[in-house]
């Protein structure tokens, strides 16, 4: 029979050549099936565990030790400082992403009621976090998975958030005959042959949530062609990408008529966001 001290110095010691972060995800499965903070593992070191709890932790160290993601074992992920359901079907909400929501709360006024269309929203982070930061904002999330789309839906409802309009469909098909003030996404954007697919969390997340063709560039550019006649005039297209491909990004943007392109980088000082503006003239009106 283990204690919880026991449990977690077995499990640090049998995830050590599994996980950079042994301590850590020991600490988070024993408090998950514990449903505990993660202050009560060092408070009650001798509380025994019981037969059930210590089946279940065997298994989820097993899983754990075969790779699979801590946010999936756990069925959780915080971002925002709100907690998010997570599942396979979705990618993992990284904390990059954040700076996507940084910068679009920055880019319309808060109070208006714009229209703003999340692409891909996956576990729905991004559309759920810029609703409940500016809830006059209208907000449709849209993705091609209709298992992420119940889950989005579960996290808005779990959080209760203003509502959201949601499609099922790729990018902006299901957004006929519509107008935004902001289309944001965090599209896949590895490339197909890329090894990072292969390592850690990324070889258990849905691969078409995270490459995209053979620069990773293909869901950017399709995001990019066909957004301009989605926007409003002035309206604003905001990307997340990959670390080196700022620059292709820029060309693919300014060759569809984009202005005003900027990109941001993020916390490790990537170039990780790029936003582009769609202006109507006399030159673009005629091809948008
Ligand atoms: N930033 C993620 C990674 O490189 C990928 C996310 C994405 O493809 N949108 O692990």
């Amino acid at each position: 029979m283990h204690t919880v001290g026991s449990w977690l110095a077995l499990a640090r010691q049998r995830l050590a050549h599994h996980s950079d972060s042994p301590q850590l995800d020991a600490e988070v499965l024993l408090c998950h099936v514990l449903a505990k903070p993660r202050s009560y593992c060092l408070a009650w070191p001798d509380v025994n565990l019981d037969r059930n709890t210590q089946n279940t932790l065997d298994m989820l160290l097993d899983a754990r030790m075969s790779g699979m993601p801590i946010a999936y074992l756990t069925g959780r992920r915080e971002f925002w400082s709100r907690e998010f359901l997570v599942s396979p079907d979705v990618l993992i909400p990284r904390p990059e992403t954040e700076l996507l929501i940084d910068i679009a709360l920055a880019l319309l006024p808060a109070s208006a009621s714009h229209r703003v269309a999340d692409l891909g929203t996956g576990s729905g982070v991004i559309a759920i976090t810029l609703v409940m930061e500016r809830p006059t904002w209208q907000i449709t999330a849209v993705d091609c998975d209709i298992n992420a789309l119940r889950l989005a839906q579960q996290n808005a409802q779990r959080l209760a958030c203003p509502p959201i309009t949601w499609r099922h469909g790729d990018w902006l098909k299901p957004l006929q005959g519509e107008r935004f003030a902001l289309i944001i996404s965090n599209p896949p954007y590895i490339a197909a042959d890329d090894v990072h697919l292969a390592r850690g969390d990324l070889r258990f997340e849905p691969r078409h949530a995270l490459a995209a063709g053979p620069t990773g560039l293909d869901a950017l550019q399709t995001i990019a062609a066909t957004a301009r006649s989605y926007l409003d005039n002035g309206g604003y297209l905001l990307l997340e990408h990959g670390y080196q491909q700022h620059t292709a990004l820029h060309a693919l943007l300014q060759s569809y008529g984009y202005r005003n392109l900027l990109t941001h980088r993020d916390w490790a000082g990537h170039p990780r966001v790029t936003q582009a503006q769609w202006i109507l003239s006399s030159h673009t009106r005629n091809d948008a």
